[in-house]
This record gives C-alpha cells, sequence and structure tokens, in this order.
C-alpha cells in the first residue's frame, strides 16, 4: 500500500509518497510561492523547476504523475488538517459535508485551514477514485480534560464563540510518545511522558497513559512557548496596553504575536536558531537573553506538567531544535534532577536521531526519568493513521457482533486483613452468588462506606480478596459522600482519595482506593480477534434502548483468557441510557446488547 501525504501552505506544498507500514519513501515534492508567478517545485530535493504561475491545483497537477508512475498505485491521500475544533477527534474520511465542515473551522485557523482545504480540493480533483483523509493536529489533544481546556473568562463570551485551548502538534506529539515508549520497552499506556516538540512552532504536552492531558497551545498556536516568531504566553494585559498605546488593533496585534515575537522579536537577527546560537557564543547579549528565555519557558513547562501527572517517566524533546540543539537540552534540563531527570553530557553532544535511528536515550543507563531525543515523522504518522482508517473501516463495517452489557453497582474489594479487621479475627468471606466473571462473587457482606458529607450504608463486598482495598462508586455516590473520585481502570488506585469503612466488629480508614471505575469491555482473545481490538484499545460503543439510544466513549477494552464477553457500566450510566436491571444487585445482566462502532486506535508502531 502506499499513501501519499499532502501538507499545503498558503503558498507551499509538501507533498511525501511512502509506504505507510515502514515509512520508506518514494518521492517528496516541495513546491513554493504557490498562487504567484514565480511558482516552483523541487522533487527529492533536487533543482528547483520553475512553474511560472500556478495555483496549488496547478502545482498538484505538475507534480502528481511524477510521483504517480513510481509505485504500482497510490492507494488513499493522507492531508494535513490544522484544527478539526471540537468535532474531529480522529482522522476522518473526506466527503464534500467534511469539507464543508473543515472550512467553517477556518474561523479558529484562519491562517491553515483555508489553504489545507484547497490542497484537499485539488488532490480529490485529480485523484477522485482513492479514499481522503483529513489527519488533524488538534486530535491527538483532544483527550484534554475540561479543566485544561478551559480560560476563565466569561461563560457568555465563552459558549458563543466556541473559546477554548485545543493544542496543536498533536500529530507529532503522539507519534514521539508512541516512539519513545517503543524504546523504553513499555506501553505507552503505563507511561507518563512529556514531549516537547521544539521547531519553528513549540509545544510541550503532558501524555498521561497514552492520552494528552495538558499542551501548551491553547485556542490559536500562539499561547505557550517561545517560538521561532511566535510569542507564546504573554499577560494579556500587555496587548491591551499596546493597543491603547501603541494603537495596535486586531492585524497589528496579529502580525506582532506571530510574525515578530519569539525568538526572532528577542534576539534581533531572525528565527533561526543556529543563528542565534553562534552569535550568542561570540557574546551577543540579546541573543544570550533570547536563549535564556526560550529555555527557561521549556523547563517552566516540565515542571509544571510532571505536577500536571503527578510525576514523569521520560522527557522527549524532537523538532528542529529538539532533535539538534545540544545547547537547548542542556539549558532546558539544568535543575530537573529533582525529576529524576539530567543529562549525560557526552551523550547529550553526541545525539544523532533520523527515521531509522529514530530515538537515543541523552540521560545516563538507569535514570529515573529517562531523557530522549526522538525524530518526529508527521508524514509516516500522516500515512499511518491514513491506512488505518482505511483498514479500520472495512474490518469495523464486517463486524456485525454484538455485546452483552451488565450494570455494576456500587462495591468493594477488601484485602484479607481488611476482612478481619471489619468483620472479625478469622472471618472469612461468604459468597452469595456468583458474578458473570468466572471466579468472580457477590458476598453476603456489606459495608458502610462514610464519607467527608455523608454515608452509604449496605454497600456490597465482593470476593475473592485482592491485594488492594478497591471502592468503585458512580460520580452520583460521590456527590453524596462528598468525594471527587477520578474515573480510573479498577486496579489503578495509587494517589486516589481515602473512605472510611465500617463493618460490625471494626472500622478501617483507607488513605487511598476509591474511583470512579472507568467503563470496559470484558473479552477473550478469540473476542477481540473477531472485534479486531487488543488489549486496552479504547472504543466507542453504541447502546440501543426504546428511545435513549446512547454511544459511550472511552472504553476501556480488557482482554484475558478467563473472561466472559461483557460490557461494564455503573449505575448513572445505565440510567443514562435508560437501561434498566431486573433489580438492583452488584453486577447484573441487563438483556440489552452494544455494538462496536468506531475503534480507537492509538498510535501504533507496527
Ligand atoms: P522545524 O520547524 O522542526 O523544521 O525546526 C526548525 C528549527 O530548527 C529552526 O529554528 C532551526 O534553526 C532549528 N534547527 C535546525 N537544525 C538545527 C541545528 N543543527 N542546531 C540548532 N537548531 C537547529
Amino acid at each position: 500500500m502506499y499513501v501519499l501525504v499532502i501538507n499545503c501552505g498558503s503558498s507551499s506544498i509538501k507533498a511525501d509518497l511512502l509506504d505507510p507500514a515502514t515509512g520508506a519513501r518514494k518521492g517528496s515534492v516541495r513546491a513554493e510561492r504557490v498562487g504567484t508567478d514565480g511558482a516552483f517545485l523541487r522533487v527529492d530535493d533536487g533543482e528547483p523547476e520553475a512553474l511560472g504561475h500556478a495555483d496549488h491545483t496547478a502545482a498538484l497537477r505538475a507534480f502528481l504523475p511524477r510521483l504517480a508512475a513510481r509505485v504500482p498505485t497510490i492507494d488513499a491521500v493522507g492531508h494535513r488538517v490544522v484544527h478539526g475544533g471540537e468535532r474531529f477527534t480522529r482522522p476522518t474520511r473526506i466527503d464534500a459535508e467534511v469539507e464543508d465542515a473543515i472550512d467553517k473551522l477556518s474561523t479558529l485557523a484562519p491562517l491553515h485551514n483555508p489553504p489545507n482545504l484547497q490542497g484537499i480540493r485539488a488532490a480529490r480533483a485529480l485523484l477522485p477514485d482513492v479514499p481522503h483523509v483529513a489527519v488533524f493536529d488538534t486530535a491527538f489533544h483532544s483527550t484534554l480534560p475540561r479543566r485544561a481546556q478551559a480560560y476563565a473568562l466569561p461563560h457568555a463570551l465563552v459558549a458563543e464563540y466556541g473559546i477554548r485551548r485545543y493544542g496543536f502538534h498533536g500529530t507529532s506529539h503522539g507519534w514521539v510518545a508512541q516512539r519513545a515508549a517503543d524504546w523504553l520497552g513499555e506501553d505507552v499506556r503505563d507511561l507518563r511522558l512529556i514531549t516537547c516538540h521544539l521547531g519553528n512552532g513549540c509545544s510541550v504536552a503532558a501524555v498521561e497513559y497514552g492520552r494528552s492531558v495538558e499542551t501548551s497551545m491553547g485556542m490559536t498556536p500562539v499561547e505557550g512557548l517561545v517560538m521561532g516568531t511566535r510569542a507564546g504566553d504573554v499577560d494579556a494585559g500587555v496587548l491591551i496596553d499596546l493597543m491603547r498605546r501603541a494603537h495596535l488593533d486586531a492585524d497589528g496585534l496579529d502580525h506582532v504575536l506571530n510574525r515578530e515575537s519569539g525568538l526572532k522579536g528577542l534576539s534581533g537577527v531572525g528565527n533561526d536558531l543556529r543563528d542565534i546560537e553562534a552569535r550568542a557564543a561570540d557574546g551577543d547579549d540579546r541573543c544570550r537573553q533570547a536563549l535564556n528565555v526560550f529555555c527557561h519557558r521549556v523547563r517552566k513547562y516540565i515542571g509544571a506538567y510532571a505536577a500536571v501527572m503527578g510525576g514523569v517517566d521520560a522527557v522527549v524533546f524532537t523538532g528542529g531544535i529538539g532533535q539538534h540543539s545540544a545547547h537547548v537540552r542542556h539549558r532546558v534540563a539544568q535543575r530537573l534532577e529533582f525529576l529524576g531527570a539530567h543529562l549525560d553530557e557526552d551523550r547529550n553532544r553526541d545525539a544523532q536521531v533520523d527515521r531509522a535511528n529514530p530515538v537515543y536515550a541523552v540521560s545516563p543507563p538507569h535514570a529515573r526519568t529517562a531523557v530522549l531525543v526522538v525524530a518526529t515523522d508527521e508524514e509516516h504518522a500522516i500515512a499511518k493513521a491514513t491506512a488505518d482508517l482505511c483498514l479500520e473501516r472495512d474490518l469495523v463495517a464486517g463486524a456485525d457482533l454484538t455485546i452483552p452489557v451488565a450494570i455494576s453497582a456500587r462495591h468493594i474489594h477488601l484485602t484479607q486483613e481488611a476482612v478481619e479487621t471489619l468483620f472479625g479475627p478469622g472471618h472469612r468471606l461468604t459468597p452469595l452468588k456468583a458474578l458473570s466473571q468466572p471466579g468472580q462473587f457477590a458476598c453476603e457482606e456489606t459495608l458502610t462506606v462514610v464519607g467527608p458529607k455523608r454515608s452509604l450504608e449496605r454497600v456490597r463486598v465482593l470476593g475473592p480478596t485482592r491485594p488492594a482495598c478497591q471502592v468503585e462508586v458512580s460520580r452520583t455516590d460521590e456527590y453524596h459522600l462528598g468525594i471527587d473520585a477520578p474515573v480510573r481502570d479498577s486496579g489503578d488506585v495509587a494517589n486516589t482519595p481515602g473512605v472510611t469503612l465500617v463493618g460490625p466488629q471494626g472500622a478501617l480508614t483507607l488513605q487511598e482506593g476509591i474511583i470512579c471505575a472507568r467503563r470496559h469491555i470484558h473479552m477473550t482473545p478469540a473476542d477481540a480477534a473477531r472485534f479486531g481490538v487488543k488489549n486496552r484499545d479504547v472504543v466507542e460503543v453504541a447502546i440501543d434502548s426504546a428511545g435513549r439510544d446512547l454511544v459511550f466513549g472511552d472504553v476501556l477494552v480488557r482482554v484475558k483468557d478467563s473472561y466472559a464477553l461483557e460490557m461494564h457500566i455503573d449505575t448513572d450510566e445505565a440510567n443514562a441510557a435508560e437501561i434498566e436491571p431486573g433489580h438492583q444487585g452488584v453486577l447484573e445482566g441487563t438483556g440489552k446488547v452494544a455494538r462496536l462502532q468506531h475503534r480507537r486506535t492509538h498510535f501504533d508502531p507496527h
């Protein structure tokens, strides 16, 4: 399979033809000054070839046949689209309606979406018979929690103008996070990573267990780090002051913040870090200051994101600066020892990465927090996402399979030690009835769960005993108890709130262990093969219920030989979908079925 990846700017086109499985390039074209009389292109870094006056369509028409001649077929086209807004949270097959939607999002990205769309229209006209897929820069950050999306502005304004944080460079952050996890020999869903994309545009992301939970760019790509020509964070009051005293209007501010600031504004010698480093070494004060401000800002974000995630397993540097500037990495990493991150200076100087060897550790072996240089490859990421979507559609279209739904009421798992504290020395749990998952049973025993505000009585204990205590409640239960418990996978109770349990023979205060269980599907490996999913994939599931059909996102797939196929939702979720259990047990089959609707894959290297 071969995928053509197109990245259209207002006056440029980058086109790469590659094999999505390996990333190998079959050809690359760069067209510049598109839309002017002086348009030209280069094929594979060759000599410039003049095109005369050429718009996006004419430029594409000029080089497409030459690229197409290099492979048996172009099977799909992947388009980089900067802004996907609220709607596009995953790669999307393009049709006329999707084109319109991308067009409407131009208000959020006026510099980027219109040329992206021009490229899409031109390419679809020239290659009408192959699938075209839009891959969005914002999509990887669609998992930002609401608290990370919000600006503290008046609600009415926010609602009217759709003001929120989106984040960008998502394709790169997702890609390098996966490469880092591969290199560390870990599942990305077990890692907390801070990825620093430092190029002409710069952003940092906190990637917690495979999902972006914070990123430094906001509603537009101006927020956050110091960039080539963009300012990054500025006190909003400064802008008001500039409007009043320097008489800058919206266009004037746009120009200053996007084109005259950042490394260019600070250094006075332009936006190329190589020039700035050279002059700083010669003693140029403004260039030294530019480097200091740039690196200080990156370090500040790394510290903040470690706090956001409660720790960090690896810090990743990528982008033209992140991959090439040992000096910047050295400065940024200073004083990060408290996170367990420090540099081996020899390795930092020697770091070399490319597509064939994309990861190089610049931290010493066995460092608590790895510091990695990772080569980003957005074209390969887009090609792979495009290919995955085409294959996934085939898979899901053929999967007319259903999943039984069960409602999991609030319940408690205990250690044997806790059982004895609460029910008396030597006490053993008494099975009441078997649950659908083999070996699991509801017990005769119940406990009172005491929260800061109120209590819940007769909460059922489940057996057998476990290595750690865990209390699973619904959001409504949390409000009732007065506890803010996180949504977690069962068994993942680190850093969760505690709660007090009261039994007939004693009370026990847990320091941690109360969670709102993440909705999930249990299945066997054979089920997973039928659905085309793997353990820990996150999927969407549609539930038909009389008049209140609902699609649940963020559903975790759990695969084990000993599981039985069943989706578990809590009582709040069941109420929302109007699914009624026979009666309120601990885990009640409902007779309803769910359908796997989309398969949401993380960036997968294979
Ligand atoms: P990108 O947008 O990822 O292509 O990155 C472009 C930035 O990387 C520019 O600011 C370059 O100055 C910077 N860059 C590229 N190569 C080097 C290098 N060898 N040393 C320092 N900076 C570099």
